[in-house]
């Protein structure tokens, strides 16, 4: 794949968190045939829509990162959402990336919340389908877990190279900063900015604290996908992780001491924790020779940094 820089990838999903990081990527390395398309350009929700367009395209290369996402109070607030869009995109884009035939390969985007709930920690690509998922955000699990089901039976029934990556919870630029149905740390970034601004004396952070994350920069999940792209031709999903824990309390100390908001915090603990822990076992791709490169508090602040000069800018 890395070598093929003159062939057509599509990006599916180019304008979130992660297809951005993605195309990012490819231009970095040289990429000249990018393929993109905005929503309002091609709804992937649409099945007709999704044929003509891999019709008339004829892409060889397909990273799927298109999905409706969202953080806890999304996933519980909006279920029936979570599970149809995300079932429609996925399957659309794989049916269609098979049958328009010009396809060698192609990437699908999970996520960690696929695991179970209970599951061993660090968590290992085995534990897939080994126990009940945690109830705040199934019907997107459920979603994505078909996905990873759905690449695996086109590899059996057609010999074709569709693979699955798994990451761990992303952070970086276009993450989504809304107020209740970002990720925690998108989340957090926007609300110590505002406190900061607005001279509150406290902020308030969800939950107890307790629940032990891991966290990835989105620029090195990009890389995690080319790499994969190009070395892996495997049955199973692989997870992409940084290896790194830490508890949401040091998180919200972390983006409060980045963000330079000098209050206290206050914790809202009628709001769910969700899962306790959840921490990938990073040792099939780090197997292969692959490892992340940006420590949390540099992607913090850069991450920071771009909030200022992009969201901030737009308001
Ligand atoms: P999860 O990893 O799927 O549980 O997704 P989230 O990123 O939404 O939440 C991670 C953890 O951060 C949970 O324990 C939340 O209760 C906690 N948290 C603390 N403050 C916030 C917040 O403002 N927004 C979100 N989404 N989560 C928060």
């Amino acid at each position: 794949f890395l070598s093929d820089k003159s062939a057509k990838v599509f990006v599916a999903g180019h304008r979130g968190l992660v297809g951005s990081a993605v195309l990012r990527r490819l231009v970095s390395l040289g990429f000249t045939n990018l393929l993109v398309r905005s929503r309002s350009e091609l709804d992937l929700t649409r099945q007709s829509k999704v044929e003509s367009f891999f019709a008339a395209e004829g892409p060889r290369y397909v990273v799927l990162c298109a999905a409706k996402v969202g953080g806890i109070h999304a996933n519980s607030t909006f279920p029936a959402d979570f599970i149809t869009v995300n079932l429609q995109i996925q399957t659309n884009v794989i049916e269609a990336a098979y049958r328009c035939g010009s396809v060698r390969k192609l990437l699908f985007l999970g996520s960690s919340c696929i695991y179970p709930k209970l599951a061993p920690q660090p968590i290992p690509e085995s534990a897939l389908l080994s126990g009940p998922l945690e109830p705040t955000n199934e019907w997107y699990a459920i979603a994505k877990i078909a996905g990873i089901k759905m690449c695996q039976a086109y590899r059996i029934q057609y010999s074709w190279d569709a693979i699955s990556a798994m990451p761990t919870n992303l952070y970086g630029p276009y993450d989504n900063f809304h107020p209740e149905n970002s990720h925690v740390l998108p989340a957090l970034i926007r609300r110590f900015h505002e406190a900061k601004t607005n001279g509150a004396k406290e902020v308030v952070v969800w939950g107890t604290g307790s629940p032990l994350r891991e966290f990835l920069h989105v620029d090195d999940l990009a890389d995690a996908v080319l790499f994969l792209m190009d070395q892996y031709s495997g049955l199973d999903h692989v997870n992409v992780g940084s290896g790194r824990e830490v508890s949401i309390k040091e998180l919200a100390e972390l983006v409060k001491e980045v963000v330079g908001f000098n209050g206290a915090l206050v914790w809202d603990t009628t709001k769910p924790d969700g899962t306790p822990r959840k921490l990938m076992d990073n040792s099939v791709l780090a197997g292969m020779g692959w490892k992340p490169r940006i420590p949390l508090k540099e992607g913090l602040v850069e991450t920071y940094r771009w909030y200022s000069e992009n969201v901030l800018k737009q308001q």
